[in-house]
């Protein structure tokens, strides 16, 4: 289509919610062309996905950094637009805008594929051009297949067929692109005002997201170059502790794209501390991200449905009383606890404790992993569909690459391995915080008059357990015996 100097290209920001490495937003101002930047608020559209209360939190602290950024390094102002669907909308600005075309990131949540797809047909119809980036991966996720032509379901061979595509197709990282010229030439759509989109919540239970996070462009920047500097080089012993920061802590700002991938992994590459164990594990788990992305794509019904068929007639429980003490961190394992009420305080929690809490959940409690995973979404600043599921699948024995079912992580010896001196358990539970280090993950099993000196009565100012953990074990290994074997077999 021919392009016309003075008529816009809009620029439709989705999870890439950043200047540099944003190529988009660089083709769209490398055509000389004038530029709308919007972004498009459509919860209704992304249901039952639509971003959680604590994605939402991040969300629009995210938003209004991109917006300071456009404006102040490249003289843009963002578009912010609320309604049904993309696709009306942005048929209308291209109606109302004149825009030759719309470029965009490239979404890999089924949702979004079918919202690019009736965004592309819409347009087509008005000859508009429309053109989807990779922005967020390293690969695209369907570029890699296994000897046999079929998706990856084991990582390690994905990661071995990845990684020299990565260090062969990966070019330097875009810069920031040059302001755009001929703004002049464009007449603004309307936008509502951030706040409009009702992002934040109405009852203040974020005060400690705020003392925990940066949720700007500045924070990824600052968290990717303390990581490199500070933590990167002890990563592989450390990435296992949830009493230490030891890992990057930059799961959101992959996520809403105010950090690439690409980014991560060149800045890793040219990093002195990061040239040994610490830095190239680190680079693998960028690699379960891909898989998991991977994953999506090819089985896009695993956000709800178990990659293994056999799996769809566990007998699960349904105990709402569970799920809440569970929610809640009121389990009796402070371990578990911890990690619970990590993620409500803060909005992420270590991927330890999402080991244990999520085992403790779907084993000891036999709860759906289903659950598990919606109230992840709900509380995590970090929620992404891909790895969500993945995560919750693995847990659950239930998907790729998992974890057998029959592998049951005991939230006791987890506890004395992973925190041996209890200072993550007693961080997140203060009444606590007078056991010593060999009773603290399983305070029950300390005398109630010793208890008590501790200033510990349990079922009053810490619960009791809510299940026996021996008996637990039993009932999981009892209802996993019910499926019939799974015969799937392992790829080569
Ligand atoms: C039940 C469960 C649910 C999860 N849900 C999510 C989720 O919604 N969003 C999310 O980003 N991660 C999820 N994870 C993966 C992992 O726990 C987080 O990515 C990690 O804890 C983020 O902390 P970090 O940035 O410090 O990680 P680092 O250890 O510094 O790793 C760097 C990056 O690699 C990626 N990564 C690391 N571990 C994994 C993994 N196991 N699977 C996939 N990607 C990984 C993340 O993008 C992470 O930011 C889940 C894991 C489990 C077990």
């Amino acid at each position: 289509m021919p392009t016309s100097p003075h008529r816009p290209i809009i620029v439709w920001f989705r999870r890439n919610l950043r200047l540099a490495d944003n190529p988009p937003l660089y083709q769209a101002i490398a055509t000389g062309q004038p530029i709308i930047p919007i972004f498009l608020w459509t919860p209704e559209a992304d249901a039952p996905w639509q971003p959680g209360a604590a994605s939402r939190w991040w969300l629009h602290h995210a938003l209004n950094s991109l917006a300071t950024n456009l404006k102040d390094q490249l003289g843009l102002d963002l578009v912010l637009q609320t309604g049904n669907h993309p696709a009306e909308l942005l048929a209308e600005l291209a109606k109302t805008t004149g825009a030759t075309a719309v470029y965009t990131d490239e979404r890999w949540e089924p949702f979004a594929i079918e919202q690019a797809e009736s965004v592309a047909t819409v347009l087509t119809q008005q000859s508009v051009d429309f053109q989807q980036f990779n922005t967020s991966l390293l690969n695209h996720p369907t570029a890699l297949k296994n000897k046999q032509g079929q998706p990856f379901k084991v990582f390690t061979p994905f990661w071995k067929t990845a990684v020299p595509l990565i260090e062969h197709l990966l070019e330097k990282c875009l810069p920031i692109p040059p302001k755009p010229e001929n703004q002049h030439c464009v007449t603004f759509p309307p936008s509502v005002l951030l706040d409009a989109l009702n992002l934040l919540p109405t009852v203040p239970w974020d005060a400690g997201f705020y003392a925990d996070w940066n949720p700007t462009l500045e924070g990824a920047k600052a968290a990717v170059s303390a990581f490199l500097k500070e933590r990167v080089e002890t990563y592989f012993e450390d990435r296992n502790r949830p009493d230490l920061v030891g890992t990057s802590r930059l799961s959101p700002y992959l996520h809403f794209g105010q950090i690439g991938a690409r980014q991560v992994w060149w800045a890793t590459q040219v990093a002195a501390n990061a040239k040994g164990k610490g830095g190239t594990h680190f680079l693998s788990e960028l690699g379960w991200r891909e898989f998991a992305h991977h994953l999506l794509v090819h089985f896009p019904t695993t956000p709800t449905q178990p990659l293994r068929a056999d799996f769809e007639a566990f007998p699960w429980s349904n105990n709402a009383e569970h799920l809440q003490a569970w929610q809640q961190g009121e389990t009796g394992y402070p371990i578990v606890d911890a990690g619970m009420k990590e993620l409500w305080h803060t909005g992420w929690m270590h991927n330890r404790s999402r080991m244990i809490v999520g085992s403790f959940l779907v084993k000891h409690l036999l709860l759906p992993w289903q659950a598990g995973a919606k109230w992840f979404w709900e509380t995590l600043v970090d929620a992404d569909l891909a790895q969500n599921t993945m995560g919750w699948q693995w847990i659950g024995g239930c998907g790729a690459d998992a974890a057998p079912y029959f592998r049951i992580f005991n939230p006791i010896l987890q506890g004395l391995k992973f925190d041996a001196q209890g200072a993550y358990v007693k961080k997140w539970n203060p009444a606590l915080i007078n056991i010593p280090a060999e009773n603290i993950h399983s305070p029950w099993e300390q005398k109630p008059a010793l208890l008590r000196m501790d200033g510990v009565i349990l079922g009053e100012n810490y619960p009791a357990p809510i299940v026996d953990h021996a008996e637990g074990r039993k009932k999981a290994l009892e209802a996993f015996a019910t499926l019939k074997k799974n015969t799937d077999s392992e790829e080569a």
